[in-house]
């Protein structure tokens, strides 16, 4: 049976109502980042909760790999990646005369404010009045949802964790797992006012519910929205990976379908899957592969049963372009695993609200001053302690800590550190680098821990540092001098 055969008689399920509330603002503009924090770990769940399924989808990804040459494979990933970025207008010129063949309309987007005016354009000339998505991190940074809710579109995020995330007016806490900050009495307590009844608070009831919705929505809505895990240049092809199938129902089943993808996304073949593929779902999900894969390449053709009527790709560019070249041009080769926030001491203590935009763990750190500049977004690459851990799980060898270097320094050079800091540092690196008055500084600072030591051969509340060491111990070693 087609899509379209199934529409009919397929009304919505009763107590069913679509989610109302406008997603939340990013915070980066008027919050600092110690003030994000402190409210996530002011609440001890999530903080419990966000360590245990970061550490979870970290021991997946290794188990996945075991017995795997997984060096390799990541060498060959870092190599398709760089090639494909160092060649970027070349693919992307490729990509579109082969897309353009297919049927597929192409758009291009400067930046986030073109990316929402040409999606509502796109909306009002195809008469689109409802749209289902499928998660999209490129729609999440140019605020989509609100510019279509603004432009009288409704819209219905259909991963489960999105959905969840836009009934709450929340945003995603997670690059692969939105609603890892969450709760499922949270989630039951969401659905069932809802419903206007209580749920039971079961998973299998609770996804029950949303799936019905969801169903008729996919069924009933005029356009699909989603992103794009690569754009495949040889053929013009968008592909997309999820687990629920909301994908591929979001590409195929409403008649117009627009996918919102970054120009980094491209890849020159179609034989490159085998190598990305592979790293990109054992590293988001540690899955073998994700349940579904989906390429899509334009519009339904000739006696084709489903399919959309007519696809529109906008190509975002959003800051991208002009890291090519540059210092920070690895970050582009990101695939956005999500991997490098599992690991992250960081994101794991803190979760991704904390990073105040978009993107949350290393790649947020350095994604964020990079697209929203330094001023605006420099403070989160602080947020690291550069351990390295997500250099040695990034999929495609992104050199992670030391953009994160690259981009401390680069504040510092613009004078954004906070005056207090640079005369910290530069007192510290004065002294330091003085042999004499080095040695002078450990004899000095050894007799203050032992002052300031309390209890059995610990030190506490150091002067002017009570909010790092009134939750840790300095550990002395007693009787050494
Ligand atoms: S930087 Fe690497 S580990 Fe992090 S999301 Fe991107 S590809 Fe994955």
């Amino acid at each position: 049976m087609s899509v379209q055969e199934e529409v009919d008689g397929t009304p919505l399920p009763p107590g069913w109502s679509a989610p109302a509330h406008q997603p939340g603002a990013f915070e980066l503009p008027t919050t600092t980042f110690r003030e994000r924090a402190e409210r996530t770990m002011a609440r001890p769940f999530a903080r419990t909760a966000i360590a245990g399924a970061t550490d979870h989808a970290a021991e997946l990804t290794w188990l996945k790999f075991e017995g795997v040459d997984h060096d390799g494979l990541r060498d060959q990933a870092k190599q398709i990646r760089a090639h494909a970025i160092a060649n970027l207008p070349d693919y992307l010129e490729q990509w579109i005369d082969n897309a353009e063949a297919n049927g597929t309309i192409v758009h291009f987007a400067a930046d986030e404010v073109e990316a929402r005016r040409i999606i509502a354009e796109i909306c009002v000339d195809e008469q689109i009045a409802s749209v289902v998505k499928s998660k999209s991190m490129a729609s999440e940074e140019v605020s989509l949802n609100s510019a279509l809710e603004g432009a009288g579109v409704d819209v219905f995020e259909t991963d489960l964790g999105e959905f969840v995330v836009q009934a709450m007016g929340d945003r995603p806490g997670h690059v692969i797992a939105p609603i890892l900050h969450r709760t499922k009495d949270e989630v039951h307590a969401l659905f069932s006012e809802m419903a206007g009844r209580e749920l039971p608070n079961e998973a299998e009831a609770l996804t029950a519910f949303a799936r019905a919705g969801l169903r008729h929505a996919f069924l009933t809505a005029d356009g699909g929205i989603s992103g794009g895990n690569f754009l495949i240049a040889e053929t013009g092809e968008v592909m997309l990976v999820t687990n629920e199938g909301n994908g591929r129902l979001t590409t195929a089943a409403p008649r117009v379908h627009i996918a919102l993808v970054g120009i980094e996304k491209v890849i020159p073949r179609r034989r490159d899957l085998p190598v990305l593929l592979p790293l990109l779902t054992g590293h988001g999900t540690g899955q073998q592969i994700t349940t579904y894969v989906t390429i899509t390449g334009g519009p339904r053709r000739g006696a084709e049963p489903d399919g959309p009527e007519r696809t529109h790709v906008v190509l975002l560019d959003a800051g991208r372009s002009a890291l090519l070249g540059g210092e920070f041009e690895e970050a582009l080769h990101c695939i956005r695993c999500g991997a490098c926030q599992n690991v992250c001491p960081v994101y794991r203590q803190v979760g991704g609200h904390a990073y105040g935009w978009v993107y949350g763990g290393p790649i947020g750190a350095v994604l964020t001053p990079l697209f929203r500049g330094q001023e605006e977004g420099g403070e989160v690459a602080q947020a690291t302690t550069l351990c390295g851990a997500c250099d040695d799980i990034c999929p495609v060898r992104i050199p992670l800590h030391d953009l994160l270097l690259g981009l401390r320094r680069q504040r510092a050079e613009q004078a954004q550190t906070p005056r207090r800091e640079q005369l910290a540092f530069a007192a510290w690196g004065a002294v330091w680098s003085r042999p004499r008055l080095y040695r002078a500084s450990t004899v000095v600072g050894g007799a203050a821990l032992r002052v300031l030591a309390r209890g059995d051969a610990v030190s506490t509340r150091l002067p002017g540092l009570r909010r790092w060491t009134d939750g840790r111990d300095l550990l002395l070693r007693r009787g050494r001098g």
